[in-house]
């Protein structure tokens, strides 16, 4: 996929200016940066949800930009993970599938397939208030599988749950990336997480992109004096 010359300002405040990136088919990318740099609002763009001001994206060979959220192919996993309170477990998996129309016993294999993935086959009919925040992160993640999507955003996933659950959910992250074909993009703040999770690293501040690399080169090699303070290379 690409992101060609991508820049958005809220009213006369810019936030991004000139993001410009190619993905590669099945690649795991961090977006990584300080809390404001625009991490969120360019995932956003990319899910729909904000206004592509100037510039293109690209999905495969599809132009996405002028298309509604729901004909991108792309499933987004937030941070506060929203689940409905009074649905199961099963329902709010199965519920933007109904919606989009898919037959019934499809929606049926397609949970139970989610559900294995991430092993919570056996809260699908509990309600949300009956989970831990790490479960009900994961069945936010069930959610978006269920979509099949070509392209997975997930906004700053880890940031609710406490250092026990981030590790195991960062594990789970990974192996998810190993059973489902797809393209993975992550947003965080968290070095670590970047550096664990993803192929690629794109390091964000200011509104521009600041580096793109392999977490060893971002780390090893840092292209300016904001990305060596941030990832903590050594001098
Ligand atoms: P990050 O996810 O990296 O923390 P955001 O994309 O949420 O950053 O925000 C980038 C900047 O855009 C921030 O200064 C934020 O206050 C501003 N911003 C985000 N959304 C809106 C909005 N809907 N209206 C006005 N300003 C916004
Ligand atoms: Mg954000």
């Amino acid at each position: 996929m690409r992101l060609d010359h991508l820049s958005k300002s809220f009213g006369s405040v810019a936030v991004l200016d000139d993001i410009r990136l190619d993905i590669a088919p099945g690649e795991f990318i961090a977006f990584l940066g300080p809390s404001g740099c625009g991490k969120s609002t360019l995932l956003r763009m990319i899910a729909g949800l904000e206004t592509v001001e100037t510039g293109q994206i690209h999905i495969g060979e599809r132009r996405v930009d002028p298309l509604p959220p729901g004909d991108r192919g792309v499933a987004m996993v937030f941070q506060h993970y929203a689940l409905y309170p009074h649905m199961t477990i099963f329902e709010n998996m199965a519920f933007g599938l109904r919606n989009a129309k898919v037959p019934k016993a499809e929606i049926e294999a397609r949970v139970a397939e989610a559900a294995r993935i991430l092993e919570i086959e056996r809260f699908l009919k509990s309600k949300p208030g009956q989970l831990s925040g790490g479960q009900r992160q994961r069945v936010a993640i069930g959610r978006a599988i269920v979509k099949k999507p070509d392209l997975f955003l997930f906004d700053e996933p880890l940031s609710n749950l406490d250092a026990a659950l981030r590790m195991r959910t960062r594990l789970e992250l990974a192996q998810l990336r190993r059973r489902v074909q797809a393209t993975m993009i992550l947003v965080t703040h968290d070095q670590v997480e970047a550096m664990t999770l993803a192929d690629r690293i794109v390091v964000m501040s200011d509104r521009r992109i600041q580096q793109v690399g392999t977490p060893m080169e971002i780390y090893a090699r840092p292209a300016n004096r904001f990305v060596a303070t941030f990832v903590g290379s050594p001098p």
